[in-house]
């Protein structure tokens, strides 16, 4: 997985608009049900993850992409309900969080899909 650094202070434009924060309010009111909407994070999003932030490769594997292998938006903790626990919502409110999104291969995203497996409940930290 690479490592890398946002700037936080300087969203995307897709990310840093009005439609998107009333999506993020939907999203919250909505929870799992929400409709969720690539919108905001496909097009200028995307490019700045693909040019500035992973500069064309996967951010899981690595897999350099320049010969043209497409590459799209995971979001690294999942939006919707998670293989691993049928309980979890899944990670709704962080859908059009810039923090979690990475770009990534198709082949580590068909693979990873929506599993994100956790320590044992009882392990974890709870705040
Ligand atoms: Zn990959």
């Amino acid at each position: 997985m690479i490592s890398v650094k946002k700037d936080y202070n300087n969203l995307p434009v897709g990310l840093n608009t009005k439609g998107c924060q009333n999506q993020i309010k939907k999203t919250l009111i909505e929870k799992d049900k929400h409709n969720f909407s690539s919108y905001y994070y496909r097009d200028a999003t995307y490019e700045v993850l693909k040019n500035q932030i992973y500069h064309r490769k996967c951010g899981y594997c690595e897999t350099d992409t320049t010969a043209g292998a497409a590459l799209q938006v995971d979001h690294y903790r999942p939006k919707k309900r998670i293989h691993d626990d049928r309980s979890h919502t899944g990670y709704y409110w962080l859908t059009y969080e810039w923090s979690n999104l990475i770009l990534v291969c198709s082949a580590c995203n068909s693979k990873k899909s929506n599993q994100f497996p956790l320590e044992l409940t009882g392990k974890r930290v709870n705040n």
